[in-house]
């Protein structure tokens, strides 16, 4: 607003403080349920025939890790491996510059889904701390699915994903920190009236049928 009255009144202003004036404020669906309830799959799904940006918070960790000269590195992968969550100020520093990189290079691109954040409590402080304000949390889609289900499509997925959590082992964990963490995090939503739930159990297509249905009413 600033810049266009001083415009009017002929007050040169660079045109790059026009495009951070015209900016949109990143317009975000937080993307939950338990390991294997399909988030990446059905992400992969909305990205192909929505306009949003897929952002999983335990791929970005994973990148993270993997990354030569992190100082992270090693407590990501213990962290990991047992199925526990990371420290926020570790993935809302990955999100964060995820999204301003997204927006950087395309300012339309403001439509982000988290995919596996915020998992607990100390997530969802993380979050408010550093992007409230600078980003609309707009609902949170919540693949609802048995921990049997769960179960067994990671252990299906551990057979080619490499992943180092995939294993029988990891995923108790896994599951446990789910439901004693990430599980009322989805409760303190639903109260906001903020969750919109899809039974995750069926297959691919099913799912993502119902997906499109919640994606076109929140428009
Ligand atoms: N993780 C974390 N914080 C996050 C997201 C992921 O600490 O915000 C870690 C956590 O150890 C988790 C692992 O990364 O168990 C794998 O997360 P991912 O979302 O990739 O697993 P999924 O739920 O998709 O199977
Ligand atoms: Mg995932």
């Amino acid at each position: 607003m600033i810049f266009r009255v001083l415009s009017r009144l002929s007050v040169k202003v660079p045109s790059f403080v026009y495009r951070i004036e015209m900016t949109m404020k990143p317009q975000v669906v937080f993307v939950l349920g338990g390991p294997g309830a399909g988030k990446g799959t059905q992400c992969a799904k909305i990205v192909e025939n929505y306009s949003y940006t897929h952002l999983s918070a335990g791929d970005l960790l994973r990148a993270e890790r993997n990354r030569g000269g992190s100082e992270y590195g090693q407590l990501i992968d213990s962290y990991i491996k047992e199925g526990k969550i990371v420290p926020v100020e570790i993935t809302i520093n990955l999100l964060k510059k995820a999204m301003e990189e997204t927006m950087q290079i395309d300012e339309k691109k403001y439509r982000f889904l988290i995919d596996g954040f915020p998992r607990n409590e100390d997530n969802l402080q993380g979050w408010t701390k550093v992007m409230d304000g600078k980003a609309d949390v707009k609902f949170v889609l919540f693949f609802d699915c048995s921990n049997e289900v769960c179960i067994d499509r990671c252990l299906e997925r551990g057979k080619s994903s490499g992943r180092s959590d995939d294993n029988r082992e990891s995923l108790e964990k896994r599951i446990q920190t789910y439901l004693q963490s990430t599980r009322p995090i989805v409760s303190l939503y639903e109260k906001q009236g903020k969750v919109r739930t899809v039974d995750a159990s069926r297959d691919v297509d099913e799912v993502f049928a119902d997906v499109k249905i919640i994606l076109e009413r929140e428009g």
